[in-house]
């Protein structure tokens, strides 16, 4: 409640559209006044965090159901006390996030340029967990799980909320997802509902079903509302709110450089590794109860928060909005930030002009004018009464408003007016692993990655409709293992400037050099490496890491995570939504219906908590040489309910 006194009243869709144009000014001063500041700024050092969202789960061992409990939010605010009481001696940061049932974990203070931290990341996630834990009920769990396999399905929350039609819920007017279940902190609900109502109608998710042999053909849902059944698709799942998508969790990194220039390049590059590290944390083979056909989740949440009215969809002519436009407010990055890229910068990038003109008359470069031009398209989707007038030398709410409500693949996020941050790059595409040893291994890989590619001063970059293609092929069923990206095949430079010289040269056609400079790799080939073809990721992380100094224990761990995540490109170990996608089909109650029931789900779950507790291992998932010992049976389960192959310490992935 604090915040409302703070921040006075949240404002209607309607008010708030009028400020829009004030918030979108407001806010470029803002960020003027930040670049101005800090532009030359210099000399800070490495420094990175993880951020990891977590559920929380009630298992029901009697009736053999496990749902969402709705009690994150009073959970982090007992988290959180022992910051506001002493920050200095946190090892941990909790904040509240989109659902009730969720909760977000960061380390206390940002790893440095050591090679040890390294080596402290997995034992802060097992220590953030252990915090949780604290604070749990019997029978619940804290889960990092990116999506619920039935969120959405009848009473997935824990209170249950009976849902009887849009107008059970007012703020989102969902038909499955409640009210309820959404943080009470107002700028969630207050996203929901502007988001819905700026969109001039309910968010459509429609994700490709996964059709088995007793699927019906055509898969069509009816439901008692026309606006459902008018929205959803044939052999698709339908989902129609924001809490589909921001419900459901992540991993993400941040970054800070040494500079600006520094920033921008760690920007562009990992631009192009985002989609094959989404295929590769792949998670997510599952949503409202229902197999899909894909593994991840983001074209869900990008689903999930697209208030592009028809107009901006490109259904209706332009009359009352500014622009035509391709994507959601949530997707992949449109266009590359260091200056020379712009032959790779291939989409036609929709951007408010008079911003533009703005940042190129304050001095500042088309390609960096042009990426904030782009975030401008936006509205504000928030705003509260008391923060509309704000002192724009001081403050960058504005600024701030619009950069957070463009949730793309990549972050590029300046300084904080007064503080002592420098230049930072979030890297926001990664699903959430099962286990602290898993999530680390992505953290610790991708962090190295970054090393890699400022020490050897290596180039990725690529035409970003590219990246874009690739990343609609890291949806697929399987990509990890089946699909091909696209991607370069000679990444050394000459200490050459951000894109190739050929580039360069403006009489050189992009498409006559396209299929010289890039081809189509498997991930295998990508992160192992593939001679002729491609040095790979790995072989390069370990030359780097043959150069400096490392101790044992930090090494032995930093080889075990670079172990999961080369067997997991080459295909030896499953992605989790690949080891979920097995563990129903083999499941004895599934139907080969591509319907997860109640009773799948919590041996599914279960099956992960195990797991993620490191009480049960499964050699396809994983192979970790530490803790080993055998599987426990959940609590009071009837022993015919459970499936035999989930018995033992084995696995039941055999399909
Ligand atoms: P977001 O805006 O994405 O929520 P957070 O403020 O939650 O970002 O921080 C994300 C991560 O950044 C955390 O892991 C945190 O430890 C880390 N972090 C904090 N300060 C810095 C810094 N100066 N440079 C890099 N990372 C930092
Ligand atoms: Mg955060
Ligand atoms: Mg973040």
């Amino acid at each position: 409640m604090g915040l409302l006194n703070f921040d006075g009243e949240p404002l209607s869709w309607e008010e708030t559209k009028k400020y829009a144009s004030h918030v979108r000014e407001h806010g470029i001063t803002q960020f003027l006044n930040i670049y101005e500041k800090l532009k030359n700024r210099h000399g800070d050092i490495l420094k990175w965090g993880d951020e990891v969202e977590y559920s929380l789960l009630h298992f029901d061992h009697e009736n053999r159901k496990v749902q969402l409990v709705l009690r994150g939010e009073k959970i982090c605010e007992k988290l959180m006390e022992k910051e506001e009481n002493d920050p200095d001696s946190c090892d941990s940061l909790w904040r509240k996030e989109y659902a009730r049932y969720m909760i977000e974990g960061t380390p206390g203070k940002p790893y440095g340029g050591l090679m040890a931290h390294f080596n402290m990341v997995e034992a802060n996630m097992a220590l953030r967990r252990k915090e949780v834990e604290e604070h749990l009920h019997e029978n619940e769990r804290i889960a990092s799980l990116t999506v619920f396999p039935r969120l959405g399905c009848d009473s997935f929350t824990l209170p249950e909320h009976k849902i009887e039609g849009p107008e059970s819920n007012p703020v989102s007017r969902s038909l499955f997802y409640p009210d309820g279940a959404i943080t009470s902190h107002p700028r969630f609900s207050l996203l929901t509902r502007n988001i819905r109502e700026r969109r001039g109608k309910k968010v459509a998710i429609n994700v490709p079903i996964f059709k088995d042999v007793n699927t019906p053909s055509p898969f069509q849902e009816t439901f008692p509302n026309p606006e459902a059944n008018a929205a959803s698709k044939p052999d698709h799942i339908y989902m129609d709110c924001m809490g589909f998508g921001m419900g459901n969790s992540c991993l993400q990194l941040t970054f800070q450089a040494c500079n600006i220039d520094e920033a921008r390049k760690l920007y562009d590059e990992l631009a192009t590794v985002c989609p094959l590290m989404l295929a590769l944390s792949a998670a997510s083979p599952i949503f409202r109860g229902y197999l899909a056909d894909i593994d991840v989740r983001w074209n869900v949440i990008s689903a999930s928060v697209d208030c592009r009215t028809d107009e901006e969809r490109g259904l209706k002519p332009l009359k009352n909005d500014r622009f035509v436009i391709r994507k959601s407010r949530y997707d992949s990055i449109d266009s590359y930030l260091s200056r020379g890229t712009n032959l790779c910068n291939d989409l036609n990038l929709e951007v408010d002009e008079g911003v533009k003109k703005r940042l190129e008359d304050a001095g500042i470069d088309e390609t960096l004018a042009q990426h904030i031009a782009h975030l401008w398209i936006r509205d504000p989707m928030t705003l509260f009464s008391k923060k509309i007038n704000l002192d724009d030398a001081n403050e960058s709410d504005h600024f701030e408003n619009l950069q957070s409500t463009n949730w793309q693949s990549m972050r590029f996020k300046p300084p904080p007016p007064k503080s002592s941050i420098g230049w930072r790059v979030e890297f926001r595409v990664c699903e959430a692993q099962l286990t602290d040893f898993e999530n680390a291994a992505f953290v610790v890989f991708i962090v190295l990655l970054t090393r890699v590619i400022l020490t050897y001063k290596l180039e990725f970059l690529m035409p970003i409709s590219m990246v874009d293609e690739n990343m609609q092929e890291a949806h697929k069923n399987d990509a990890a293992r089946k699909s091909e990206f696209w991607f370069r095949r000679n990444v050394q430079t000459n200490d050459s400037p951000q894109c190739c010289s050929c580039l360069f040269n403006n009489s050189c056609n992009l498409s006559d050099i396209k299929d010289e400079m890039y081809q189509k790799m498997s991930l295998d080939t990508i992160v192992n490496g593939k001679p002729d073809v491609f040095p790979g990721f790995i072989p390069l992380i370990k030359t780097y890491l043959n150069n400096v100094e490392v101790d044992i224990a930090t090494r032995c761990s930093i080889t075990e995570y670079l172990n999961l995540i080369s067997k997991r490109a080459s295909g030896e170990y499953l992605t989790t939504a690949q080891w979920m996608r097995d563990f129903v089909l083999s499941h004895n109650e599934y139907k080969k219906d591509s319907v997860v029931t109640d009773g799948i789900t919590y041996d599914l779950l279960w099956k992960c908590d195990q797991i993620a507790k490191g009480e049960v291992e499964d050699t396809k998932l994983f192979c970790k040489p530490k803790n080993k010992s055998s599987y426990s049976m959940p609590p009071g389960t009837r022993r015919h309910n459970t499936p035999k192959s989930h018995m033992v310490n084995g696995n039941s992935n055999g399909v």
